[in-house]
C-alpha cells in the first residue's frame, strides 16, 4: 500500500478514494469473511454499499478503480473478484456507443443498485484459438435471438446483468451484449463447490432462445469494441493480485516477532515481495493512465504484468503459508485462504497458460517489436 500511496501519479484524491474503499472493506467484509469463503454468504449488501460510496463509478481514472479493487483484495479475494466483475460490467456500459443502453443501465450499475459481471472467458479464449464461441444468435425485428450456455459467470443473482459475446449463425460477425438474468429464458444453475470463490454468486448460465433487444447491445460488431475495452479488462484484474500480495506481506511481517529467528532461513522474505509489489504497482498505474492505447507494444506491456501478478500472488501466498506455519494451516487462518484465492488470480481468464500463449503468439506475429 505504501508503494501505491507513493506512486508519482497518485494524488491526494486517489488516496482518499483508496482509504474509503479500504475502510468499508474492513468494516463490511471482516465479520463475514469466513461465511463468504465457505459460500454461505453472497455479500450483495456489501457490494451495494461499495456502490453507494462510488467504488463502481471511478472509471474516469482507471487507477482509482484498480486501487479500489486492490483495497478490497487486501481483505477478501472473493469480494475483490466480484468487484472486478462489477467494475468490468460498468466498463462495458461506459464504453458502449449505444445511448439507449447507457441511459437504461449506467447509473444503476455505477451506484450498485444493479449488480452483475462478465461472461467473456469463453470469447477471450476463442479469440486466441483456445476454444470455440459457445453462444450463437440471429437478427430479428428489434434485436437478436441468442442461445447457448456458459459454464461459469460470477456476481450473479436472479435480477443481475452480465456482458458477453455471441456469434451470428451465418458466421458474419460477433455481437457483444448484456444478458438480463431476470429473463425467463435465462437459467442460472449453481456450480459444484470450488476450492475458493464459493461466495461469488457463480453460476452456469443457459440461454434458451433469449430475445436480446437492441437496447441491450453493447456493440453490434464486437471486435473493435473488444479492442477498446481489453486493456482495462486486464488491468483491473491487477487489483486482485496487488491486494492479495499486499496482505501476504502483512501476514509474513505479522509473524516476525514470534518466528523471525527461524523464518529468516526461508528463501523468500516479505521484503522480496514488497519489491515485486512496488514494481507491479508502478507498471499497473503507468499503464492504467492510457487504457485506450491500441498499439501492439502497449498490449504486450499490459499482458506481461498480468502474467506476473498471477505468479506473484501464488508465490506470495505460498511464502505466507511457510512463514505462518501451523497457525496458517488452521482453517480459520487467512494464510490458507489467501493461498486458495491466489490460484484463482492465476487461473481466471486470461489464465497463466493463455497469457503465455498470447505473448508467444504476439512475438511470432510482431517479431522485433517491443
Ligand atoms: C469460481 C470461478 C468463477 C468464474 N467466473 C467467471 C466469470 O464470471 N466469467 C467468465 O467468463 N468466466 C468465469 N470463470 C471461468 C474462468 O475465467 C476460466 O475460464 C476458467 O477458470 C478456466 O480457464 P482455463 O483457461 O484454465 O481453461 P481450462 O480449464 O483449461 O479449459 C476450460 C474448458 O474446459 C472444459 N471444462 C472445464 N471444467 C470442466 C468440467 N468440470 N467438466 C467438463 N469440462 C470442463 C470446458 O469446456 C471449458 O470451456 C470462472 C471460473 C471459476 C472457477
Amino acid at each position: 500500500m505504501a508503494a501505491l500511496r507513493n506512486a508519482d501519479k497518485v494524488e491526494q484524491q486517489t488516496v482518499s478514494f483508496f482509504e474509503g474503499v479500504a475502510s468499508l472493506a474492513r468494516s463490511e467484509l471482516t465479520p463475514i469473511l469466513q461465511q463468504i469463503d465457505d459460500g454461505e454468504i453472497f455479500p450483495d449488501k456489501a457490494m451495494r454499499r461499495f456502490g453507494e460510496i462510488g467504488a463502481w463509478s471511478a472509471h474516469a481514472d482507471l487507477r482509482d478503480t484498480i486501487g479500489g479493487i486492490s483495497a478490497i483484495a487486501e481483505v477478501c479475494g472473493a469480494t475483490a473478484f466480484m468487484a472486478w466483475c462489477q467494475d468490468t460490467l460498468v466498463w462495458y456500459i461506459l464504453n458502449s456507443d449505444n445511448a439507449a443502453l447507457k441511459a437504461k443501465f449506467l447509473d444503476r450499475a455505477e451506484s450498485g443498485q444493479l449488480l452483475g459481471g462478465t461472461g467473456l472467458s469463453n470469447p477471450m479464449k476463442s479469440f486466441f484459438g483456445i476454444e470455440k464461441l459457445k453462444l450463437k444468435g440471429r437478427r430479428v425485428d428489434g434485436g437478436y435471438i441468442v442461445r447457448g450456455a456458459l459454464p461459469w459467470v460470477s456476481n450473479l443473482g436472479p435480477d443481475h446483468l452480465f456482458g458477453t459475446i455471441f456469434e451470428l449463425e451465418d458466421g458474419s460477425d460477433k455481437v457483444m451484449f448484456l444478458v438480463d438474468c431476470a429473463d425467463p429464458a435465462v437459467t442460472l444453475t449453481p456450480c459444484q463447490p470450488f476450492l475458493a470463490m464459493d461466495g461469488t454468486g457463480t453460476y452456469g448460465v443457459q440461454l434458451r432462445d433469449v430475445f436480446i433487444p437492441d437496447d441491450q447491445v453493447l456493440a453490434a460488431s464486437a471486435m473493435p469494441f473488444v479492442k477498446k475495452i481489453r486493456a482495462g479488462f486486464i488491468l483491473m484484474q491487477m487489483g486482485m493480485g496487488l491486494g492479495l500480495v499486499r496482505d501476504c506481506i502483512e501476514l509474513m511481517q505479522g509473524v516476525k516477532p514470534a518466528l523471525a529467528h527461524v523464518n529468516c532461513y526461508l528463501p523468500q522474505q516479505p521484503e522480496d515481495f514488497a519489491a515485486v509489489l512496488a514494481e507491479l504497482e508502478g507498471a499497473t498505474m503507468r499503464l492504467a493512465a492510457t487504457p485506450f492505447d491500441t498499439s501492439n507494444a502497449y498490449w504486450r506491456e499490459v499482458v506481461e504484468p498480468r502474467l506476473r501478478a498471477g505468479d506473484a500472488a501464488v508465490a506470495a501466498a505460498h511464502a505466507a503459508m511457510l512463514h505462518c506455519g501451523a497457525r496458517g494451516y488452521l482453517k480459520s487462518h487467512a494464510a490458507q485462504r489467501r493461498l486458495r484465492e491466489a490460484y484463482f488470480v492465476a487461473i481466471v481468464t486470461p489464465a497463466t497458460k493463455q497469457l503465455r500463449k498470447m505473448l508467444a503468439d504476439n512475438a511470432r506475429e510482431h517479431p522485433g517489436e517491443t
